[in-house]
């Protein structure tokens, strides 16, 4: 059978190595997983609490509507419920997007480093994907997007994705950046913005401004947010986006009747209002981002600040080969080599211990092996 070129040369979505077969492979019983950016604090109770009652009901479909759910983050959001849309985990919500506005060949615009999802949606759909690269400090070139956009209408782009904050870099786009950008792309009919903010709870940098001001000022700009990190259901799949009201109407046609399964529905109210857990996941994340800078810094690796729950840092060697020895005693951190990066890891906050003990293996690891450059 025949199959398009854009799927034969997809790359796949390439997730961290999982525990079990970590253990299995190195023939180890303790393994701390730092790679996927999940909550070390586990699920919020009140999540578990929730799910638990509902176990009784699994033999019943999904509210299709969400009702529940859509009147919590309604309140919660600030936005009314024709302007909320949710997915199985954003990363669905990302695919429909595109499957919904890009025609065969259209374009879909974001950073070099941008999130890979995007352009695994883009190619899957058979879209093109237009990569701008990264400014010198690794951050997204909103002024250069905007440039790219305006200098190739022949490109089609029809949406443009921005992770604010963005993962693997952890970098963010200030709001006098974000401002500028959509002085001259907002309100456009051509072209949606699209503003990943999956760590938006995260951010410290007093300059950051989440996508809720501009979706009320301009009519082609959405926002996509996860329950994956902050809320630590990643394995639920839920994935929320505010979106102007004639988006969300198309998207509900589109979409899966039963995308969000009822277990996500609970668990994600539950924990909605579980602002003790909330806050105690943004503190265990900035004390242990504030520690491995602290440890980074005495080894002399170069890292980027970040605003998400993770950290890049350059192991100044090949950092598979860096990867390879801490997997062996036990820590998987993330290789973002498919992200251009070579010699960097990603590392996602621990446990307190987790951290220790990433830190003391990486110190370990970097002895036994010659820096590169
Ligand atoms: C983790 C992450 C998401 C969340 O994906 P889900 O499909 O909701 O689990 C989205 N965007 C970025 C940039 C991420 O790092």
């Amino acid at each position: 059978m025949k199959v398009s070129p854009e799927i034969v040369s997809l790359i796949p979505y390439k997730p961290g190595k999982p525990i079990s077969e970590t253990q299995r492979e190195y023939g180890l019983t303790k393994v701390i997983k730092l790679a996927s950016n999940e909550n070390p604090l586990g699920p919020s109770p009140k999540a578990i609490a929730a799910i638990k009652n509902l176990l009784q009901q699994l033999h019943r479909y999904p509210d299709p509507t969400a009702y529940d759910l859509l009147q919590t983050l309604s309140k919660k959001w600030n936005f009314p419920v024709q302007q909320l849309g949710l997915g199985n985990g954003s990363d669905e919500l990302i695919d429909i997007l595109v499957r919904i506005y890009c025609e065969p060949g259209d374009g879909v615009l974001t950073s070099q480093s941008a999130f890979s999802a995007y352009e695994i949606s883009a190619q899957a759909n058979r879209a093109k994907v237009h990569i701008v690269p990264y400014t010198s400090d690794y951050k997204f070139d909103l002024k250069a997007m905007g440039d790219y956009f305006f200098a190739h209408p022949e490109a089609k782009i029809r949406l443009i994705f921005i992770a604010n904050p963005n993962n693997p870099t952890g970098t963010y786009a200030p709001r006098a950046e974000v401002e500028a950008f959509l002085s001259r792309l907002g309100n456009r009919e051509d072209v949606l913005i699209v503003f990943d903010e999956a760590y938006n709870e995260f951010v410290r940098a007093k300059d950051y401004a989440n996508a809720d001001e501009f979706i009320r000022k301009y009519k082609n700009v959405i926002a996509l947010r996860t329950f994956s990190k902050i809320f630590g259901l990643a394995g639920l799949r839920l994935g929320g986006m505010v979106a102007p009201p004639e988006v969300i109407e198309i998207f509900n046609r589109v979409r899966k009747p039963f995308n969000v399964n009822d277990l996500a529905q609970v668990a994600a109210v539950a924990a909605l209002q579980d602002s003790e857990f909330i806050a105690a996941s943004q503190q265990i994340v900035w004390k242990g981002l504030d520690y491995f800078y602290e440890k980074l810094q005495k080894m002399g690796l170069p890292y980027i600040e970040s605003q998400g729950n993770f950290v890049m840092f350059d192991t100044l060697r090949d950092a598979a080969q860096v990867n390879e020895a801490l997997l062996r005693k036990g820590i998987i951190m993330r290789p973002i080599k498919n992200y251009g990066f070579a010699t960097h890891l990603r590392l996602s906050v621990g446990l307190e211990e987790e951290n220790l003990a990433a830190m003391t293996a990486l110190e370990e690891v970097l002895k036994t092996i010659p820096q590169a450059k």
